[in-house]
Protein backbone atom coordinates (compact mmCIF):
# COMPACT_ATOMS: atom_id res chain seq x y z
CA UNK A 1 0.00 0.00 0.00
CA UNK A 2 1.41 3.00 -0.84
CA UNK A 3 1.99 5.81 1.77
CA UNK A 4 -0.77 8.04 3.13
CA UNK A 5 -0.80 11.47 0.87
CA UNK A 6 0.42 13.95 2.87
CA UNK A 7 0.16 17.65 1.70
CA UNK A 8 0.69 20.74 3.28
CA UNK A 9 -0.42 24.48 2.52
CA UNK A 10 1.87 26.82 3.16
CA UNK A 11 0.28 29.49 2.58
CA UNK A 12 -3.20 30.87 1.44
CA UNK A 13 -3.40 28.67 -1.96
CA UNK A 14 -0.25 27.40 -1.89
CA UNK A 15 0.24 23.78 -1.08
CA UNK A 16 3.46 21.84 -1.21
CA UNK A 17 2.71 18.21 -1.93
CA UNK A 18 5.26 15.34 -1.02
CA UNK A 19 5.74 12.50 -3.29
CA UNK A 20 7.82 9.61 -3.16
CA UNK A 21 10.81 8.45 -5.11
CA UNK A 22 12.14 4.71 -5.67
CA UNK A 23 15.85 6.27 -5.06
CA UNK A 24 17.73 8.64 -2.99
CA UNK A 25 16.29 11.61 -2.66
CA UNK A 26 13.24 9.52 -1.37
CA UNK A 27 10.80 12.23 -1.25
CA UNK A 28 10.14 14.97 -3.99
CA UNK A 29 7.91 17.94 -3.26
CA UNK A 30 5.79 19.23 -5.98
CA UNK A 31 3.88 22.38 -5.64
CA UNK A 32 -0.41 23.82 -6.27
CA UNK A 33 -0.80 27.49 -6.43
CA UNK A 34 -4.34 28.41 -6.43
CA UNK A 35 -5.80 31.47 -8.43
CA UNK A 36 -9.52 31.80 -8.13
CA UNK A 37 -10.66 28.24 -8.74
CA UNK A 38 -7.96 27.05 -10.79
CA UNK A 39 -5.02 26.03 -10.18
CA UNK A 40 -1.26 25.16 -11.30
CA UNK A 41 1.04 22.43 -10.58
CA UNK A 42 4.36 23.27 -10.80
CA UNK A 43 6.83 20.09 -10.99
CA UNK A 44 4.63 16.21 -11.01
CA UNK A 45 6.98 13.60 -9.16
CA UNK A 46 7.63 10.43 -10.86
CA UNK A 47 5.67 8.00 -12.80
CA UNK A 48 5.41 5.16 -10.36
CA UNK A 49 2.02 3.45 -9.03
CA UNK A 50 3.25 4.31 -5.51
CA UNK A 51 3.71 8.50 -6.31
CA UNK A 52 0.39 8.46 -8.51
CA UNK A 53 -1.61 7.27 -5.81
CA UNK A 54 0.63 10.05 -3.40
CA UNK A 55 -1.06 12.43 -5.71
CA UNK A 56 -4.43 11.65 -5.96
CA UNK A 57 -4.59 10.79 -2.42
CA UNK A 58 -3.47 14.90 -1.65
CA UNK A 59 -6.02 16.17 -4.99
CA UNK A 60 -8.55 14.59 -2.60
CA UNK A 61 -7.13 14.99 1.07
CA UNK A 62 -7.32 18.87 -0.48
CA UNK A 63 -10.52 18.74 -2.43
CA UNK A 64 -8.71 19.58 -5.49
CA UNK A 65 -10.73 17.91 -8.65
CA UNK A 66 -8.37 17.34 -11.06
CA UNK A 67 -9.77 18.82 -14.34
CA UNK A 68 -9.48 22.39 -12.17
CA UNK A 69 -5.37 21.93 -12.42
CA UNK A 70 -5.22 23.80 -15.93
CA UNK A 71 -1.43 24.43 -15.89
CA UNK A 72 1.22 22.64 -15.63
CA UNK A 73 4.85 24.69 -15.48
CA UNK A 74 8.06 22.58 -15.50
CA UNK A 75 11.24 23.27 -13.62
CA UNK A 76 13.18 20.99 -15.61
CA UNK A 77 13.30 17.90 -17.30
CA UNK A 78 14.64 15.36 -14.86
CA UNK A 79 12.65 12.02 -14.41
CA UNK A 80 11.49 13.34 -11.03
CA UNK A 81 10.18 16.13 -11.70
CA UNK A 82 8.38 15.77 -14.95
CA UNK A 83 8.26 12.23 -15.38
CA UNK A 84 4.02 11.86 -14.86
CA UNK A 85 3.82 15.35 -16.72
CA UNK A 86 2.32 12.91 -19.75
CA UNK A 87 -0.17 11.46 -17.52
CA UNK A 88 -0.88 14.31 -15.61
CA UNK A 89 -1.67 16.86 -19.28
CA UNK A 90 -4.02 13.99 -19.81
CA UNK A 91 -5.66 13.92 -16.66
CA UNK A 92 -6.03 17.18 -16.15
CA UNK A 93 -6.42 18.64 -19.85
CA UNK A 94 -3.84 20.56 -18.52
CA UNK A 95 -1.63 22.56 -20.19
CA UNK A 96 2.03 22.15 -20.24
CA UNK A 97 5.05 24.95 -20.20
CA UNK A 98 8.63 24.23 -19.85
CA UNK A 99 11.78 26.10 -21.20
CA UNK A 100 12.99 24.87 -24.93
CA UNK A 101 15.58 23.47 -23.75
CA UNK A 102 14.30 20.79 -20.99
CA UNK A 103 11.80 19.80 -24.02
CA UNK A 104 14.94 19.29 -26.07
CA UNK A 105 16.51 17.45 -23.17
CA UNK A 106 13.25 15.65 -22.10
CA UNK A 107 12.74 13.98 -25.92
CA UNK A 108 17.05 13.29 -26.02
CA UNK A 109 16.81 11.06 -22.89
CA UNK A 110 14.69 8.77 -24.95
CA UNK A 111 17.06 8.94 -27.92
CA UNK A 112 20.77 8.14 -25.57
CA UNK A 113 21.45 4.61 -27.00
CA UNK A 114 23.84 3.63 -24.15
CA UNK A 115 26.48 4.28 -22.23
CA UNK A 116 29.22 6.87 -23.71
CA UNK A 117 32.07 4.61 -23.35
CA UNK A 118 34.53 7.04 -25.57
CA UNK A 119 33.20 10.07 -23.56
CA UNK A 120 34.17 8.11 -20.12
CA UNK A 121 37.30 6.87 -21.67
CA UNK A 122 38.68 9.87 -23.46
CA UNK A 123 38.38 11.29 -19.60
CA UNK A 124 40.58 8.51 -17.92
CA UNK A 125 37.66 6.25 -16.94
CA UNK A 126 38.34 2.43 -17.50
CA UNK A 127 36.69 0.66 -20.20
CA UNK A 128 34.56 -1.93 -19.00
CA UNK A 129 32.95 -4.86 -20.99
CA UNK A 130 29.10 -4.63 -22.47
CA UNK A 131 27.80 -6.53 -19.40
CA UNK A 132 29.07 -3.90 -16.86
CA UNK A 133 28.29 -0.77 -18.47
CA UNK A 134 25.58 1.86 -18.41
CA UNK A 135 22.32 0.95 -19.24
CA UNK A 136 20.67 3.72 -21.65
CA UNK A 137 17.97 5.93 -19.70
CA UNK A 138 15.36 4.90 -21.22
CA UNK A 139 15.67 1.39 -20.62
CA UNK A 140 17.14 2.27 -16.79
CA UNK A 141 13.95 4.70 -16.10
CA UNK A 142 11.19 2.68 -18.14
CA UNK A 143 7.79 3.59 -17.47
CA UNK A 144 8.48 6.07 -14.71
CA UNK A 145 9.49 8.92 -17.13
CA UNK A 146 6.26 9.36 -19.46
CA UNK A 147 7.28 13.15 -20.27
CA UNK A 148 4.54 15.44 -21.59
CA UNK A 149 5.24 17.29 -25.03
CA UNK A 150 5.01 21.07 -23.97
CA UNK A 151 1.69 22.96 -24.98
CA UNK A 152 4.16 26.22 -24.37
CA UNK A 153 7.70 27.27 -24.45
CA UNK A 154 8.67 29.74 -21.32
CA UNK A 155 11.20 32.29 -21.23
CA UNK A 156 13.61 34.15 -18.96
CA UNK A 157 11.68 37.02 -17.66
CA UNK A 158 8.09 35.49 -18.73
CA UNK A 159 5.40 36.76 -16.52
CA UNK A 160 2.73 33.89 -16.17
CA UNK A 161 -0.91 35.26 -15.51
CA UNK A 162 -2.49 32.84 -13.20
CA UNK A 163 -5.25 35.01 -12.54
CA UNK A 164 -6.93 36.78 -9.46
CA UNK A 165 -4.24 38.85 -8.85
CA UNK A 166 -1.53 35.79 -8.85
CA UNK A 167 1.45 35.09 -11.60
CA UNK A 168 4.78 33.22 -12.30
CA UNK A 169 7.85 34.99 -12.94
CA UNK A 170 10.03 32.78 -14.91
CA UNK A 171 13.46 33.17 -13.80
CA UNK A 172 15.78 30.69 -16.31
CA UNK A 173 18.82 29.32 -14.02
CA UNK A 174 20.92 27.21 -16.16
CA UNK A 175 23.65 24.65 -14.47
CA UNK A 176 21.86 21.39 -12.80
CA UNK A 177 20.41 21.29 -16.70
CA UNK A 178 20.69 24.17 -19.07
CA UNK A 179 17.09 24.78 -19.11
CA UNK A 180 16.07 24.64 -15.25
CA UNK A 181 13.72 27.82 -14.24
CA UNK A 182 13.50 28.84 -10.75
CA UNK A 183 9.37 30.26 -10.76
CA UNK A 184 8.37 33.50 -8.45
CA UNK A 185 4.72 33.72 -7.63
CA UNK A 186 3.88 37.16 -7.60
CA UNK A 187 3.00 39.35 -5.36
CA UNK A 188 3.36 36.45 -2.83
CA UNK A 189 6.76 36.48 -3.45
CA UNK A 190 7.20 32.77 -3.17
CA UNK A 191 9.99 31.07 -4.85
CA UNK A 192 9.82 27.59 -6.65
CA UNK A 193 13.79 26.81 -7.12
CA UNK A 194 12.92 23.10 -8.38
CA UNK A 195 16.73 21.76 -7.69
CA UNK A 196 18.79 25.37 -8.07
CA UNK A 197 18.47 25.73 -4.39
CA UNK A 198 17.95 22.78 -2.30
CA UNK A 199 18.26 23.52 1.80
CA UNK A 200 20.56 20.69 2.16
CA UNK A 201 22.26 18.95 -0.75
CA UNK A 202 23.51 20.18 -3.70
CA UNK A 203 22.32 19.40 -7.37
CA UNK A 204 24.37 17.86 -10.32
CA UNK A 205 26.29 19.78 -11.97
CA UNK A 206 28.19 17.97 -14.80
CA UNK A 207 29.76 18.73 -18.12
CA UNK A 208 27.87 15.71 -20.59
CA UNK A 209 28.81 15.60 -23.86
CA UNK A 210 26.87 17.87 -26.26
CA UNK A 211 25.35 20.19 -23.18
CA UNK A 212 27.08 23.63 -22.26
CA UNK A 213 30.14 23.85 -22.43
CA UNK A 214 30.71 25.84 -19.05
CA UNK A 215 27.91 24.65 -16.33
CA UNK A 216 29.43 25.48 -13.20
CA UNK A 217 29.84 28.83 -14.50
CA UNK A 218 26.29 28.40 -15.79
CA UNK A 219 24.90 27.53 -12.13
CA UNK A 220 27.06 30.07 -10.26
CA UNK A 221 25.84 33.06 -12.30
CA UNK A 222 22.00 31.74 -11.97
CA UNK A 223 23.04 32.00 -8.11
CA UNK A 224 24.26 35.31 -8.60
CA UNK A 225 21.38 36.07 -10.54
CA UNK A 226 18.51 34.79 -7.82
CA UNK A 227 19.90 37.01 -4.92
CA UNK A 228 18.70 39.89 -7.18
CA UNK A 229 15.26 38.19 -6.37
CA UNK A 230 12.87 39.49 -3.67
CA UNK A 231 11.39 36.35 -1.68
CA UNK A 232 10.02 35.67 1.62
CA UNK A 233 9.35 31.86 0.91
CA UNK A 234 11.74 29.07 -0.96
CA UNK A 235 9.93 26.08 -1.92
CA UNK A 236 12.56 23.94 -3.00
CA UNK A 237 11.95 20.27 -4.75
CA UNK A 238 13.62 18.40 -2.05
CA UNK A 239 13.94 19.49 2.16
CA UNK A 240 11.87 21.61 3.47
CA UNK A 241 10.38 25.28 2.88
CA UNK A 242 12.67 27.93 4.04
CA UNK A 243 13.50 31.63 4.10
CA UNK A 244 16.36 33.32 2.66
CA UNK A 245 17.55 32.37 -0.83
CA UNK A 246 19.91 34.60 -0.52
CA UNK A 247 22.57 33.18 2.31
CA UNK A 248 21.56 30.00 1.25
CA UNK A 249 22.39 30.80 -2.93
CA UNK A 250 25.87 32.20 -1.08
CA UNK A 251 26.53 29.12 0.69
CA UNK A 252 26.22 27.13 -2.25
CA UNK A 253 28.71 29.60 -4.47
CA UNK A 254 30.99 29.08 -1.45
CA UNK A 255 30.73 25.36 -1.45
CA UNK A 256 31.77 24.96 -4.92
CA UNK A 257 34.96 27.60 -4.33
CA UNK A 258 36.04 25.44 -2.21
CA UNK A 259 35.87 22.15 -4.29
CA UNK A 260 37.08 23.41 -7.30
CA UNK A 261 40.28 24.59 -4.91
CA UNK A 262 40.44 21.20 -3.47
CA UNK A 263 40.54 20.12 -7.05
CA UNK A 264 42.99 22.47 -8.42
CA UNK A 265 45.92 21.71 -5.55
CA UNK A 266 45.64 17.64 -6.81
CA UNK A 267 46.40 18.79 -10.33
CA UNK A 268 49.20 21.86 -9.00
CA UNK A 269 50.90 17.98 -8.45
CA UNK A 270 50.68 15.92 -11.62
CA UNK A 271 48.20 16.21 -14.43
CA UNK A 272 45.44 13.74 -14.08
CA UNK A 273 42.37 12.77 -15.81
CA UNK A 274 38.73 13.68 -14.56
CA UNK A 275 38.02 10.53 -12.89
CA UNK A 276 41.48 10.59 -11.02
CA UNK A 277 40.29 13.75 -9.52
CA UNK A 278 37.36 12.57 -9.06
CA UNK A 279 37.85 9.59 -7.17
CA UNK A 280 39.92 12.06 -4.84
CA UNK A 281 37.31 14.59 -4.97
CA UNK A 282 34.17 12.38 -4.17
CA UNK A 283 33.77 9.29 -2.12
CA UNK A 284 32.68 6.53 -4.83
CA UNK A 285 33.05 3.10 -5.70
CA UNK A 286 35.68 2.94 -7.86
CA UNK A 287 33.06 -0.10 -9.05
CA UNK A 288 30.30 1.73 -8.87
CA UNK A 289 29.38 2.73 -13.33
CA UNK A 290 26.52 5.30 -12.25
CA UNK A 291 28.45 6.94 -9.69
CA UNK A 292 31.58 7.04 -11.61
CA UNK A 293 30.08 8.14 -14.29
CA UNK A 294 28.06 11.04 -12.29
CA UNK A 295 31.44 12.00 -10.31
CA UNK A 296 33.36 12.15 -13.74
CA UNK A 297 31.25 14.66 -15.32
CA UNK A 298 30.82 16.64 -12.02
CA UNK A 299 34.60 16.97 -11.89
CA UNK A 300 34.69 17.71 -14.90
CA UNK A 301 32.61 21.01 -14.57
CA UNK A 302 34.92 22.24 -12.36
CA UNK A 303 37.84 21.52 -14.12
CA UNK A 304 36.86 23.34 -17.02
CA UNK A 305 35.57 26.30 -15.01
CA UNK A 306 39.14 26.31 -13.83
CA UNK A 307 40.55 25.95 -17.29
CA UNK A 308 38.74 28.96 -18.30
CA UNK A 309 39.70 30.96 -15.33
CA UNK A 310 43.19 30.65 -16.66
CA UNK A 311 44.06 28.48 -13.33
CA UNK A 312 44.21 25.18 -15.38
CA UNK A 313 45.48 23.59 -18.65
CA UNK A 314 44.10 20.89 -20.35
CA UNK A 315 45.82 18.55 -23.04
CA UNK A 316 45.26 15.52 -24.72
CA UNK A 317 47.99 12.75 -25.37
CA UNK A 318 47.13 9.16 -27.18
CA UNK A 319 43.29 10.08 -26.66
CA UNK A 320 43.11 10.83 -22.88
CA UNK A 321 42.60 14.50 -21.83
CA UNK A 322 44.47 15.84 -18.79
CA UNK A 323 44.04 18.67 -16.92
CA UNK A 324 47.09 20.59 -14.87
CA UNK A 325 46.98 23.31 -12.56
CA UNK A 326 49.24 26.72 -12.96
ZN1 LIG B 1 17.09 17.50 -11.11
Amino acid sequence: MPEAAKAREILDGVVQVYLPLPMRPSIVNVYLVRAGDRWTLIDTGMNTEDSVAAFRGALDEIGIDPHAIGRLVATHHHVDHFGTSGPYRELAHAEVYTHPLEAQAAVAIGQIPAENTAYLARHGVPVVPPDRRLPPPSRFFGTWYAPAEPDHLIADEDELPLGDGRSLQVVWTPGHTPGHCCLLLRPDGVLFVGDHLLPKITPHVGLWPGGPENPLGDFLGSHEKVQKLDAKLVCPAHGAVYEDHRRRARQLIDFHRVRKLAMLELIRRRPLTAYEVALDAFAIAADNRFQVFMATVETLAHLELLRREGRALRHEQDGVVRYQGR
